[in-house]
């Protein structure tokens, strides 16, 4: 695909090159396939294919960084400090958007909000929000119980697939006794209890 230089001061060939050095073969494999869940999704909703593109190239470039790296970005870029109360899973995507604008030069905040939000969700989700959280979910290399009925239901409603990826990914979380991140618990109220405010 080619880029219109909007949004990566580069062409797709570059920017993939970039994301294969930052991540193992199998990372970049299920990048790949993200992307071409993403590519997909925005045509069936009429968005922005090159921002999809885009997202979803960079969506998880942070994900095999070091723990002292992020902490060094939450402080000098002054986030939130309650992040350093957490780990890789909330900060490869939070934290993660401030490396993808400073290291590969995005700056488009609509990409990088939907980097931030991929992990979690969120109550408000843009369209290209809901695209990579639900690409990330359902793309051709996953394979988990319920991931061909979530593929079936992003074809035909892109709204339902987030309530189900939702309901499905907490289900798991509280199975495994995991902690459950605030911010997901707003995804939920909103997205499946259908608490609209
Ligand atoms: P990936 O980066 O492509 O592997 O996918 P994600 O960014 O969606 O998720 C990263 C990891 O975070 C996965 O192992 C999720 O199961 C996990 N995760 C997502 N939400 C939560 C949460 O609220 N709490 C915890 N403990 N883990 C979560
Ligand atoms: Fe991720
Ligand atoms: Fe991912």
């Amino acid at each position: 695909m080619k880029y219109s230089q909007k949004y990566y001061p580069g062409t797709r060939e570059e920017l993939v090159s970039k994301i294969k050095t930052a991540m193992s073969p199998r990372r970049f494999q299920h990048v790949l396939g993200v992307e071409q869940a993403a590519i997909q999704l925005a045509k069936d909703n009429q968005a922005d294919v090159e921002k999809a593109s885009i997202a979803a190239l960079v969506h998880d470039y942070a994900k095999e960084r070091s723990d002292s790296d992020f902490q060094a970005v939450i402080q000098t870029k002054h986030l939130d400090p309650d992040l350093l109360r957490w780990d890789n899973f909330i900060w490869h995507g939070v934290v993660g958007a401030e490396m993808i604008a400073t290291e590969l030069g995005i700056t488009d905040p609509e990409i990088l909000d939907a980097v931030r939000k991929h992990t979690v969700g969120a109550k408000d989700m843009t369209l290209l929000d809901r695209i990579i959280y639900v690409a990330d979910y359902i793309e051709p290399g996953r394979d988990f119980p319920g991931v061909q009925e979530a593929r079936l239901i992003a074809q035909k409603d892109l709204n339902e697939a987030v309530s189900y990826e939702t309901q499905h990914t907490l289900e798991h979380l509280l199975q495994m006794k995991k902690v459950i991140y605030p911010a997901a618990m707003e995804t939920y109220n909103y997205w499946v209890a259908g608490k609209l405010d």
